[in-house]
């Protein structure tokens, strides 16, 4: 039976069991989402740091590229990313072999895309360390709590729950103030809780330059991705006011024509909800491998719901994905019209609030 860590009802035993577990010389394998975010890369390089300094060999594996804007992180250059042709052969061995299989920031084992097989089968003892919703029960530990904001705060507790603050170094919380920056829309959004607040402060004490991670991470665009992003908002976006909702969406031929890299699109739907009176924001990208939906909203409408409805997908509250493999990028719009008369009397209920 898989072991849950949770909030509300933290089994001190099972957390203190499985670090006495972590023996030198075992080998590990770190494991994120598709199309990894900061948070994902951030903690996968901390917990990386921290399985290092207990003695254990561990590698960072990853099912698509590391963005350009995260490639400075420490340690970031060693990630193993199984898109990459030669990079893959490794990958199977090193995850087939691991004495443990960490898999951080998502808790649904199809997010792995094509490591999911891998993962899934693996010999290795599996943790979850991660702040989703409704995770799957496919590991053996998990260390969930869906009232972080990040997975790197989970990371930054799961440490100090086990005596190792001590551990932490700059380079950690270098990796971890990244995660944590993001996730909260540079502490903006509802989930900032005074405990981020708390943990970034130590962070700060261990000399963690706030203000050099926020400029490579946020102030690092090509002049593509920035022309790009003025493509998709004068071109690619309509308020539908009736819905309180801004749509936007990116074709196949703009990812071309702008020489579109991994990440470029990331962070553009978030746009939408600078309109005035706008509740909801959908960006739909017409990928190579299908239409993929990002979802935003704000308090208290609930877009993971929605995404998981009607296109596949989940995630945060006012934060969420989903895909759409019935056919194009016209044809994932229609069905969004369809859907949207059913929200009408939750986003009208929201909107006096
Ligand atoms: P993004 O729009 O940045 O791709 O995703 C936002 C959030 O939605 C992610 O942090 C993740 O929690 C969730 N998410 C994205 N895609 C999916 C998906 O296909 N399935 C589920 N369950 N969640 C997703
Ligand atoms: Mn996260």
């Amino acid at each position: 039976m898989p072991k849950f860590i949770m909030a509300v009802n933290i089994h001190m035993s099972s957390i203190s069991a499985l670090q006495a577990k972590l023996v030198p010389g075992q080998k590990a394998v770190i494991t994120t989402h598709f199309n990894p975010d900061s948070d994902a890369i951030g903690s996968s390089l901390a917990w990386q740091q921290y399985l290092t300094l207990k003695g254990l060999h561990a590698q960072v594996i990853v099912p698509s590229a590391v963005s350009q804007n995260l490639q400075w992180m420490p340690g970031a250059s060693a990630i193993l990313n199984a898109e990459n042709p030669i990079q893959k052969v490794q990958i199977a061995p090193l995850i087939e072999q691991a004495d443990w299989v960490f898999c951080l920031d998502f808790s649904g084992l199809q997010r792995l895309h094509q490591l999911s097989s891998l993962v899934k089968h693996a010999r290795g003892t599996k943790v979850v360390i991660d702040h989703h919703l409704d995770p799957e029960d496919f590991a053996d530990y998990y260390y969930h709590r869906t009232i972080a904001a990040s997975t790197c705060e989970l990371i930054y507790d799961l440490i100090v729950e086990w005596g190792d603050e001590e551990l932490i170094s700059e380079e950690m919380g270098t990796c971890m103030y990244s995660g944590i920056m993001t996730d909260t829309g540079s502490f903006r959004h509802p989930n900032t809780t005074a405990h981020v607040h708390e943990v970034v402060a130590s962070l700060i004490k261990l000399g963690v330059n706030t203000n050099a991670i926020h400029r490579k991470i946020f102030d690092s665009a090509s002049i593509d991705r920035l022309k790009f992003l003025g493509h998709i908002l004068a071109n690619r976006l309509e308020y539908l006011s009736e819905y309180h909702l801004a749509i936007m969406w990116i074709t196949e031929e703009d990812l071309v024509q702008f020489n579109s890299q991994a990440g470029d699109t990331e962070g553009i739907v978030n746009y939408g909800l600078q309109i005035a009176g706008a509740i909801w924001a959908i960006l739909l990208i017409a990928r190579p491998d299908g239409i993929k939906l990002s979802f935003r909203s704000i308090e208290p409408f609930a877009v993971n719901t929605f995404a998981a409805t009607y296109f596949e997908g989940g995630g945060h509250k006012n934060a969420s994905g989903g895909r759409f493999s019935g056919g194009s990028l016209t044809q994932a719009r229609e069905k969004l019209q369809e859907v949207l008369p059913l929200y009408l009397s939750e986003i009208n209920r929201v909107k006096k609030l």
